[in-house]
């Protein structure tokens, strides 16, 4: 089982910060911002290479939950970065789709 997969069943812990039957968010252990969050969903897709029309709903439920978080964290008026890496010259690194959601400041590369 994958790193996101075992943390999604509480088999790894984490810094989780939001939870529901379909997602869960962490805090990024490795921060390229004040707040970088990544947006987790619990079905283990390797990447968005490998979404399917029925997970439509799903990553259309990732990007809403980034906009009411960067609410809750006071960051939507100043802006932020929502990334998704795909594959290894995007910069993925754990091959278990996340939205990363960066903000609060500078924003490092
Ligand atoms: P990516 O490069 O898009 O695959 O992003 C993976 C991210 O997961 C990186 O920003 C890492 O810092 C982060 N990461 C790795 N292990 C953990 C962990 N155990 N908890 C939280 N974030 C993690
Ligand atoms: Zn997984």
């Amino acid at each position: 089982m994958c790193l996101f997969c075992k943390i999604a069943n509480h088999e790894q812990d984490a810094d989780t910060i939001y939870e529901d039957e379909k997602i869960i968010v962490l805090k990024d252990i490795n921060p390229k911002a004040p707040i970088h969050l990544l947006i987790v969903p619990k079905k283990h897709i390797n990447s968005i290479n490998e979404l399917e029309e029925t997970d439509r709903e799903l990553t259309s439920d990732m990007i809403f939950l980034a906009k009411k978080l960067a609410l809750k964290h006071g960051i939507s008026e100043k802006g932020y970065r929502l990334t998704f890496n795909v594959g290894r010259d995007g910069g993925q690194i754990i091959d278990h789709i996340h939205l990363h959601l960066m903000g609060g400041g500078k924003i490092n590369e």
